[in-house]
């Protein structure tokens, strides 16, 4: 993996040199694009476009073919069955389905649903409004102040009670690598059942849904340099006839009479109307991307490295406050985020964009989290395989500048 040769895959690298070059370093929120997925875009919609499963011409067919390809490979890049893959929006939409295709029949009154309180708010808010309607209980396994997991209490947390453990793999705010394996074994010791949320895991380490033995497992396409507006939700085989379909309508039905409607099998019954065909078109040529491009030991040994140097030039300076586990970070992690003393994360933001620098400043969707380690907005600085140690040290030096500019050390 030659991180050079890598960054002339990607156009938005290469053309956007302005005043300053470009320093994208908001990969958390969304990655950029390689050649070849707006290549595969662009061939879909110039060579195959045609709505899928109706038309009997070649041009459907074809159109057919490569939708079905997409997930073929994103099955093989998860190690799941293609019947086992539902393409969705994104991770959001994928969380939003298994409250209401799933919760609403096997979640009631009293019984409890376990989150963390890492989670990014598309897995809170869904399961707040839930449990708030239905008189479900959330209970939240505990963050430490460095943003890992207090696992102390877990058998108090997760009981017979517990109907389902939601949780994120890899936190958007401060990069923290969730242990889910021990939290996994003890939900399915007392029959619950447990769904990751893979939004910040999925770009940047392998996984597989069978060793996780997670029964749901959601991300989005656009954070692994696909395409907006397509994302993934597996549903374990064991778990289809408890799922209902998400949406009705065509696409969906074996046969449709007045009175009554016969769904058709996996994973057809949960994708209703057209989908996003070309997206998800563009997510196969993602994953045929990693697959020739990214070796994924690599890939992390790089990005821990760029956040290793990060964090030494930032930790010199005693009113940066850098957050989560700093040790962890260093060894795998692909971000890292921080709070500046007297400088609004808005402003540290702000001006490193005036040196050509993307970064994303806030809450990072992640409020609660932040109100427990008590800062209303952080800076967060997060890598992709494209980014180089020579981007780290201009971060470093225009934060340097920023604070002789505000006189502060
Ligand atoms: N969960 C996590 C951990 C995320 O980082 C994000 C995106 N920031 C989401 C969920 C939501 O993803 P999307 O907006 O693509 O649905």
């Amino acid at each position: 993996m030659n991180v050079q040769d890598i960054r002339k895959d990607f156009p938005i690298l290469v053309h956007k040199n302005t005043t300053y070059p470009l320093i994208y370093c908001d990969n958390a929120a969304t990655m950029q694009k390689p050649t070849r997925v707006l290549n595969a875009l662009m061939h879909f919609y110039t060579t195959t476009n045609a709505n899928i499963y109706r038309g009997i011409y070649d041009l459907a067919e074809n159109a057919t073919q490569a939708y079905e390809e997409a997930r073929q490979k994103v099955a093989h890049f998860i190690g799941a069955d293609a019947q086992e893959v539902v393409f969705t929006r994104g991770t959001t939409e994928g969380i939003n389905f298994i409250v209401s295709a799933w919760a609403e029949q096997h979640i009631g009154a009293g019984d409890e649903i376990v989150l963390t309180e890492l989670e990014h708010h598309a897995n809170f808010i869904p399961w707040q409004r839930f449990a708030y309607k239905k008189g479900a209980v959330i209970k939240y396994i505990p963050v430490t102040h460095e943003g890992t997991l207090n696992l102390s209490y877990l058998d108090t947390i997760i009981t017979s009670k517990t109907r389902l453990v939601s949780m994120v793999h890899v936190s958007n705010a401060v990069g923290t690598h969730v242990n889910v394996y021990p939290i996994i074994s003890a939900a399915k010791a007392v029959g619950a059942r447990v769904l990751i949320d893979a939004a910040q895991s999925i770009a940047h380490q392998p996984v597989n849904v069978k060793d996780l033995g997670c029964d749901f497992f959601v991300f989005s396409g656009h954070k692994m340099m696909g395409p907006t507006g397509i994302g993934v939700l597996y549903i374990a085989k064991e778990m289809h006839a408890s799922v209902e379909p998400y949406q009705v309508g065509g696409g969906m039905v074996e046969t449709v009479t007045m009175m009554h409607s016969i769904w058709e099998q996996p994973p057809h019954k949960f994708e209703a109307g057209t989908p996003a065909i070309a997206q998800a078109i563009g997510l196969g040529a993602a994953i045929d991307y990693y697959t020739t491009n990214i070796n994924f030991d690599v890939l992390q040994m790089h990005e821990a490295a760029l956040c290793e140097q990060l964090i030494a030039g930032l930790s010199s300076y005693s009113s940066i406050r850098l957050l989560g586990p700093l040790s962890e970070l260093k060894k795998m992690g692909h971000m890292v985020s921080f709070l500046v003393d007297g400088i609004h994360s808005h402003d540290v933001a702000a001006f490193l964009n005036a040196r050509g620098i993307a970064v994303r400043a806030g809450h990072h969707c992640a409020q609660p989290f932040a109100l427990i380690l008590g800062y209303d907005a952080s800076v967060r600085v997060s890598f992709a395989a494209y980014n180089t140690h020579a981007e780290v040290e201009c971060i470093i030096a225009a934060i340097n500048e920023l604070l002789h500019i505000y006189k502060v050390s």
